[in-house]
């Protein structure tokens, strides 16, 4: 069968982790998240980890050759078969380049492009309000789910934390780098009739029909 590969792009807090459900599920891709990786880097105490950590509690993005080496390792393995789905990478256009290049050189599908688009309000109210599991990576919000730091995970009993880089500053710096570093991709990506925009502002539900029924619509017209 074909391999199919996907991209969810957009701001910290918009909502990629929480769609990466619905894309999996409907297409049997894996899910590739490098903040998880990178998270569970740190934890483990890995040289990785230790090169990462600095630049991931300031909100600053890790350096492109780190991450284009762990997204070239694991696109490789063999649950990536029926395709990927990256959630969080590319976030620079030397790594969109990267990627495009170890696609093609791989013989594998270029990706498809979801750039879920929510305004800087909505981010701030959702990343602070974000907790996540240590074990599962579960995504939670505290105006949503009736759970805090500390409380177990209803999905799998484990501890649930809040992101160093979920505080105030941190998430400043992280749309900041978002607008300088990763706005430039939807051009890029449109140009190249891969991208699809779907409007991240509604509740989860309908901004999951959207994204799927846009998928199904074909690319949006490039400029
Ligand atoms: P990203 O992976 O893009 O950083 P997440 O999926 O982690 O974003 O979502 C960020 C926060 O917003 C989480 O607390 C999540 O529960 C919440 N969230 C996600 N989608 C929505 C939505 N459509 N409406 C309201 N809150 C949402
Ligand atoms: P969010 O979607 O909430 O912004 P992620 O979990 O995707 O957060 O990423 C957390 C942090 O990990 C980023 O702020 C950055 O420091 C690092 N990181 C993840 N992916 C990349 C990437 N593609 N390039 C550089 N840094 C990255
Ligand atoms: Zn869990």
């Amino acid at each position: 069968m074909a391999q199919r590969n996907f991209i969810l792009l957009g701001p910290p807090g918009a909502g990629k982790g929480t769609q990466a459900a619905a894309l999996v599920k409907r297409f049997g891709v894996a899910h590739i998240s490098t903040g998880d990786m990178l998270r569970e880097a740190v934890e483990k105490g890995t040289e990785l980890g230790r090169q990462g950590q600095e630049y991931m509690n300031a909100g600053k993005l890790v350096p492109d050759d780190l991450v284009i080496n762990i997204v070239r390792q694991r696109v490789q393995e063999s649950d990536c078969e029926a395709g990927f789905l990256l959630d969080g990478f590319p976030r620079t256009l030397a790594q969109a380049e990267a990627l495009s290049a170890m696609v093609d050189e791989l013989g594998l599908a270029q990706p498809r492009v979801v750039n879920i688009v929510v305004d800087d309000e909505e981010i701030l109210r959702r990343l602070s309000g974000r907790r996540m599991c240590r074990e599962c990576n579960a995504i939670y919000h505290v105006a949503q789910h009736n759970l805090d730091v500390g409380d177990t995970c209803p999905a799998c009993g484990g501890k649930i934390y809040q992101r160093p880089d979920d505080q105030k500053e941190a998430i400043a710096e992280r749309l900041r780098v978002y607008h300088q570093q990763t706005d430039p991709l939807v051009p890029y990506y449109t140009d190249r009739g891969q991208l699809v925009a779907v409007p991240g502002e509604g509740p989860i539900d309908e901004v999951r029909d959207a994204m799927l029924d846009r998928l199904a619509a074909g690319p949006d017209e490039g400029a």
